[in-house]
Formats: C-alpha cells, sequence, structure tokens
C-alpha cells in the first residue's frame, strides 16, 4: 500500500445474511487540493476485483453521482473498490478539466501511462488514483463518463456508448450490458452502442495495458436528459456487469442510498416536467449537511424506489406534466409513499402537483390554486394561473411558520414565478392545511388576478396520512439567504429523524 493512501477499516454485517462484509474506506491524494475519497467492500469470498471510478471529468456529474450510489451495493463475493469524485475541485466547479493545471496536464483522462511509455502517471491527481489501483490489482476496471450528444446523432461525441478493450472477458459481457440499458431507451437514436477502444493516456486503457484489467468506459449522454435518467442508465450498466460476475442480486441496480444513514435521505425529483434550476438549487441548499440527497425519476419512483427515502421533493416546472409523467401508478406510488409516513415537499409546480382540485393532481394537501379560465375582452381565453416572467415578491412567516421556519421576523423578499394562489379546499377526509408564510405583495398579468394574491398563503402544511405535507409556491430555494429557511422547512416533513 501507498504511503499516499490512508487507511481505516470497520466491519459492518450485509444486510439479510450472515456474511460479514469488511467495509473500508481512505482517501487518495490526502492532504492535497486533490484529496478525495475511496470505499472498497470486501466481501470475504472469493471473487473478481472490480474497481469503478466517477468524475475524472468534473463536468460529467452523472458518472460521480452513479459511483457514489453503487458503493453502497452489498456484494456477495470478490472485491468492489469506488472512487466516486476522482476530479473533485473539477466536479465542483462543473469543469472537465483539472483546474488550475496548464494546458499539456489539465485533461486528467491524458495522464495516465501510455501505451509503450513507462508505467507511470503523470501529476496529481493521476499518481494517487494510479498507486490505489496498483495496489487493489483489478480483473476489472469501469470509468463512468458522459458525452455531450448521443454518438448515433453526432458521432463527434462519444456519449451513449460503451468504449471497451478488446478481449474476450469484454466480449462476454459489453453486448449484455448494451441489451439491458437499450431495453430501458425507447428512440434508437439514443441507444448505446459499442465503441473501442479507449484514448491513449486514459485510465481505462492504462489498467487494461500495464495492470492486465478488462476495462471499459461508460458514456451516458448529458443533451436533454435528467441526471436521474442518466445515472440510472450507469446503474443498469455496472448492475449487469456485477451480476454477470455473480457479485450482486437481481434488483441491486434500483438500490440509490443506503439502507442505513444518519443524516435525513431525500429524492429530488428531477425528470418530465422539472424545470431548469431547481434540482440545482436544492442541491445548493445542503452542500456541505449531512444529507443523502439523490435525483429520481418516474420510472425510479414506479419501481418502488422511494422506500429508500425520508421524504420525496416535486421542484419548479409544470405540476400537470409532473403528473403525467408519473403516470397513474406512479402518482399512487407517491400517495401510498406520503400515507405510510413519507415526507412531501412540493415547490411552485409541486405545490400545484399536491393539490386537491385537478383531475391529476395528488389531492394529500388540502388546498385548491387560482387557475380558472377567463375570457377576457380584447385578449381572450386566458387561464389564471400564468403572471408573466419570475419576479421577487414580499412575504412574511406567520407565527407557526416562525417555530417551523425559523425566527424571520417582519417582510422579506423571495422570488415567485407563477406559484399557485392556495385557498382551502375542503376535501372531507383530508385535514385543514396550516399557513406558515403569507404573501404581502402580489404580481398580476391580468385584470382578474389583481388583490388575489396578496395575503394568500405562500407556505403551507398538513398532514396525509401519517405522513406530512409541505407546500410552497414561491421559490426561497433560488435565493442563499433563505437557504436555512428552506431545510428547516424540508426537515419538518420528517418529524423522527
Ligand atoms: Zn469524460
Amino acid at each position: 500500500m501507498n504511503r499516499a493512501v490512508s487507511f481505516f477499516i470497520f466491519v459492518g454485517l450485509s444486510f439479510g445474511s450472515f456474511s460479514a462484509e469488511k467495509l473500508s474506506s481512505g482517501l487518495i491524494a490526502k492532504g492535497t487540493e486533490w484529496e478525495t475519497s475511496y470505499y472498497q467492500r470486501d466481501s470475504g469470498v472469493e471473487g473478481p476485483v472490480v474497481f469503478i471510478t466517477g468524475g475524472v471529468h468534473g463536468n460529467e456529474p452523472a458518472g460521480a453521482r452513479a459511483a457514489e450510489q453503487i458503493r453502497h451495493w452489498t456484494i456477495n463475493k470478490g472485491r468492489l473498490i469506488v472512487v466516486p469524485k476522482v476530479n473533485k475541485p473539477g466536479l465542483m466547479a462543473d469543469i472537465r478539466y483539472l483546474p488550475g493545471k496548464p494546458k499539456d496536464l489539465r485533461d486528467l483522462n491524458r495522464n495516465f501511462p501510455k501505451t509503450k511509455q513507462d508505467p507511470t502517471a503523470k501529476d496529481m491527481p493521476a499518481s494517487a488514483l494510479w498507486e490505489l489501483l496498483k495496489a487493489s490489482k483489478p480483473d476489472w476496471f469501469i470509468d463512468l463518463h458522459e458525452g455531450y450528444d448521443f454518438h448515433q446523432i453526432n458521432s463527434d461525441s462519444v456519449g451513449s456508448s460503451i468504449i471497451d478493450v478488446k478481449g474476450e472477458l469484454a466480449n462476454a459481457i459489453v453486448p449484455m450490458m448494451l441489451e439491458v440499458v437499450n431495453a430501458t431507451i425507447a428512440d434508437p437514436k439514443k441507444k448505446l452502442v459499442r465503441l473501442r477502444y479507449p484514448v491513449n493516456g486514459s485510465v481505462a486503457r492504462a489498467a487494461h495495458e500495464k495492470l492486465g484489467a478488462a476495462s471499459m468506459i461508460l458514456e451516458t449522454t448529458k443533451k436533454d436528459q435528467p441526471i436521474s435518467k442518466r445515472t440510472r442508465q450507469h446503474r443498469i450498466m455496472v448492475h449487469t456487469l456485477l451480476l454477470h460476475l455473480g457479485m450482486v442480486n437481481k434488483g441491486t441496480a434500483h438500490v440509490l442510498a443506503p439502507s442505513k444513514a444518519e443524516g435525513l435521505k431525500i429524492a429530488v425529483y428531477d425528470a418530465g416536467g422539472v424545470g431548469g434550476s431547481g434540482p440545482r438549487n436544492l442541491d445548493k441548499v445542503f452542500t456541505g449537511k449531512k444529507v443523502i440527497l439523490r435525483r429520481v425519476g418516474a420510472v425510479d419512483i414506479r419501481a418502488g424506489i422511494l422506500d429508500q427515502f425520508d421524504l420525496v421533493i416535486f421542484p419548479g416546472g409544470s405540476g400537470s406534466k409532473q403528473a403525467a409523467a408519473l403516470e397513474m401508478e406512479g402518482r399512487e406510488v407517491v400517495k401510498k409513499f406520503i400515507d405510510q409516513g413519507g415526507g412531501f415537499v412540493g415547490i411552485c409546480a409541486g405545490a400545484y402537483l399536491a393539490a386537491s382540485n385537478y383531475k391529476w393532481s395528488l389531492g394529500i394537501s388540502n388546498h385548491k390554486t387560482f387557475c380558472e379560465t377567463i375570457d377576457l375582452p380584447e385578449i381572450g381565453r386566458k387561464s389564471m394561473w400564468y403572471r408573466g416572467a419570475s419576479s421577487p415578491v414580499k412575504m412574511e412567516l406567520t407565527e407557526e411558520g416562525r417555530k417551523i421556519l425559523g425566527e424571520v421576523k417582519g417582510v422579506f423578499d423571495v422570488r415567485y414565478h407563477n406559484g399557485p394562489i392556495m385557498s382551502a379546499m375542503g376535501k372531507e377526509g383530508l385535514g385543514a392545511f396550516r399557513s406558515l408564510a403569507t404573501f404581502r405583495s402580489e404580481v398580476s398579468r391580468y385584470k382578474p388576478q389583481e388583490g388575489t394574491m396578496v395575503n394568500t398563503p405562500a407556505i403551507i402544511v398538513g398532514e396525509f396520512g401519517k405522513g406530512r405535507v409541505l407546500c410552497i409556491s414561491p421559490h426561497p430555494e433560488s435565493t442563499p439567504d433563505l437557504y436555512k429557511l428552506v431545510r428547516n422547512a424540508i426537515r419538518w416533513t420528517v418529524p423522527n429523524k
């Protein structure tokens, strides 16, 4: 073991069996700006050694996120070593390269030992990762990446492909990985294809040529696809390999979060009907906090993944489109999750989704929204939910609001963008909501909207079955000064944690 690699070990019992799976973790490039964690699971049973990396390129987040999920998978044989965030500063800055490095060293995936050259890696963090790789003696090496476009549509990008080394081992499994992941993709042009051979200087090529590992680079595509979908594709491909190797059980591909965690386990819906910056802002709200935050899609929800979480957040966008993406089955899953004690947070669109006045809404919060369609002279038929572009409004906390959200006194600004104007629905069998905050100003575009927003509730809470439901009409999650208020609001939905 190289001295740059620190090491500590703890023993955990693998779930559902008595086999002692030994978990350990440590840091590579310790004490440098490139310091990053690695995790090892040793099944204690003879078997293959699989090494997985994510975040080699900082602007390819799905690989890092998938690796962070995969590291929690219980394994039955062999060893699994995962380094989720190899280029951590790049991931933080959302840039491909190693921040601050000169041009000839900035692409981490060109700094590994090249064909017919010395088996040494150039510079940090490549040299630190290379030492851990050598010490681990991997049979398989998997590097998780993303392209900017679908390779079948734009051949300049390697997006949606598996780039593997030649060899019998890969030949036996890569076609199967493609088949399984492609079965989840409807558009033939967006299906993954097999490419070869990993570029010179890449860690995948070096792991094969210098260490004898069967290597592959898995590439998803960033373009027009939510992170939940890209991480799911990575998980499915890796799971197919590990299942083929006899290392994991069926169904493990849907494990997104550890079964036990100190902090809140939060699912953030990011798929159909979600607008621009909501999920990204929620990442910022929880930066540096001890929580498990995972992006989830409608497919994941229908597959039952909410059981791994304490609460689910539906951010801004379109409530009706979120409902459509969930489909009837997904909506029922969400309702059951809340009914049985899960937390629900709806922000803007998510507060429409929770409402009780639409055919498509969940009916888990006893409010209706002001959304009539009105004939306006000389303008035409207009739906009243639309109030124009994003703009600041005034908001004030109620007494209960100050208890739950924190002592913010007086009136303050919050960003508003067509959030619901909420009022009592009076639905039977569902308790009335309580208001935590009140709008103290309003925005309107059409005459009938004037006076309908000011002094109405901006944030409301209620119960549905054993679960708690929080609806926020404006967007406090896009203002750093209000992050704490948002965290307090979200935490309220899970009283026992
Ligand atoms: Zn890449």
